[in-house]
């Protein structure tokens, strides 16, 4: 199963660009949000609990040290040698941006490390950061900026407490693009209040936006989250696999051919999963894509 004869991979788009592996290597440099914080809301995003998808969410060593670990783990595991520091966990441009610079060139100072791949959410990303991290791109440096935007309704934006809406979103990726920064969306398949097809319209307009990259997963509720809650009293509609397959192939299909997938499916620590099941199974969930992509 290949499926870079499909789909213009993250790894594909940076061997092509690099004539070598790069792969992300995700920390978390212990910073927080603002949807937890109180400055825009509490709780947080109800389907988030950001230990089900980073390792290092509780006690997070050294940006070093988790980038030295990663590479290790990583280069064996992929066989690459080329690293791009992923700043994952939580809000990682909600800080003063003295600290920010701080954080990220720590990172770019560890060998290997050709650039950074930078998460957060469309209302935390002032100028001051979009410049600096265009004056890391001007330095040669591969920089991405993941703008988190799950849905593009406000309504179910609303229902899942995310503290921001679409126009917020829209606000970001013009003046990430007028910096010329590298722009991937994220977006959640499957969540309450949405249509299945109101996926690929999402994937649609951020591309029409100008987004470069799209990082994709099925909704998956874990343990700890409001959204646990919410399953027991049956307000959360069971995704099925064979829908996520369908959704994705086809918001693959009307992609551009210079579209970057960063991600197709997610998955999540079986120990935290509550729903669905099928989730664990991450390369069960892209051999079926593959299989529908050649169908
Ligand atoms: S998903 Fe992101 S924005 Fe939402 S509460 Fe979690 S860390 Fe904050």
């Amino acid at each position: 199963m290949d499926l870079t004869r499909y789909v213009n991979t993250f790894g594909k788009a940076m061997r092509a660009k690099y004539g070598q592996k790069v792969h992300k290597v995700s920390i978390n440099a212990s910073f927080t949000c603002p949807n937890r914080d109180a400055s825009k809301g509490i709780g947080g995003c109800t389907f988030c609990n950001n230990a089900s998808f980073n390792i290092n969410a509780q006690q997070a060593p050294s940006i070093e040290q988790q980038l030295c670990e990663g590479k290790s783990v990583v280069g064996q595991k992929k066989n690459a040698a080329k690293f791009i520091a992923y700043f994952q966990a939580y809000t990682s441009t909600y800080a003063d941006v003295n600290v920010l610079e701080q954080r990220y060139q720590t990172a770019l100072n560890t060998p290997d490390v050709i650039g950074l791949s930078v998460g957060t959410r469309p209302d935390c990303v002032p100028d001051a950061v979009l410049r600096l991290l265009a004056e890391y791109q001007q330095q040669g440096h591969e920089v991405w900026l993941e703008l988190g935007l799950q849905s593009a309704n406000d309504d179910v934006l609303r229902q899942v407490n995310r503290g921001h809406d679409v126009a917020c979103y829209k606000d970001a990726i013009r003046r990430a693009k007028a910096y010329d920064l590298q722009v991937c969306t994220h977006l959640i398949v499957g969540l309450p209040g949405e249509s299945l097809e109101a996926s690929i319209d999402a994937a649609s307009m951020v591309t029409d936006l100008g987004t470069d990259g799209l990082k994709i997963h099925p909704l998956h509720v874990v343990k700890g989250t409001q959204m646990a809650r919410q399953i027991k009293q049956g307000t959360i509609p069971n995704l099925s696999q064979s829908q996520y397959v369908d959704i994705v192939t086809r918001i693959i299909r009307q992609a551009p051919s210079e579209q970057t997938f960063h991600r197709l499916t997610g998955t999540a620590n079986k120990d935290l999963l509550l729903a669905p099941d099928w989730c664990v199974r991450k390369w069960s969930v892209l051999n079926a894509i593959y299989d529908e992509l050649a169908a």
